[in-house]
């Protein structure tokens, strides 16, 4: 437990980044430290130890957490990756921003009932994250959890995901 609040003590608030107001949340001194990183990683699977056969992260930064999960979960990883990028057939989903509206895809390769962890960085509106269910969904795959680094608990983004468990290691 202790490596896990010197892994939160790691994360930093920087205000008015990206814009005047928003006070943006940084895990990259966490992912520098070793012992936080490995003991954030083994926190985010263990309520879903044994349960699911891949990761798939979300870019950009969910792609940080999910290559370290696959590897210390033993199952292979999928990239959720931003509109455009994907060489292949892909599913696409689309979701509203505070201003537009953004894309995200997911090669259509996956077997029928393949049981997927979602994993990405912070867990604001929810946005993102529910258009990745959405997205495993479109493919026949099943969501078995949703795990997020951070949540900021005041933008309520965790009503948008609906009823798969998620786990998120830190709030704000
Ligand atoms: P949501 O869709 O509003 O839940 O926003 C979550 C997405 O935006 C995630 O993919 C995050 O990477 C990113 N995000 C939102 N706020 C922050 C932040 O404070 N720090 C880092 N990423 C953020």
């Amino acid at each position: 437990a202790s490596a896990l609040a010197r892994a939160e003590s790691l994360i930093g608030s920087i205000p008015d980044y990206p814009q005047p107001g928003v006070v943006f949340r940084d895990i990259t001194p966490l992912l520098a430290d070793a012992a936080a990183l490995r003991a954030t990683i083994d926190a985010l699977l263990e309520p879903f130890a044994g349960g699911f056969d891949v990761v798939a992260g979300i870019e950009a930064r969910g792609f940080l957490l999910a290559g370290a999960a696959a590897v210390a979960a033993g199952v292979g990883l999928v990239p959720i990756r931003k509109a455009g990028k994907l060489p292949r057939p892909a599913a696409s989903v689309s979701y509203a921003l505070e201003y537009g509206t953004a894309a995200i895809e997911m090669h259509d390769d996956l077997p029928r009932g393949t049981r997927v962890l979602l994993l990405d960085d912070v867990l604001a509106t929810g946005g993102t994250l529910a258009a990745g269910r959405e997205l495993v969904h479109a493919l026949g795959s099943e969501v078995i959890g949703t795990a997020a680094l951070l949540e900021i608990d005041v933008l309520g983004g965790r009503a948008a995901l609906g009823d798969a468990p998620l786990h998120s290691l830190f709030h704000v």
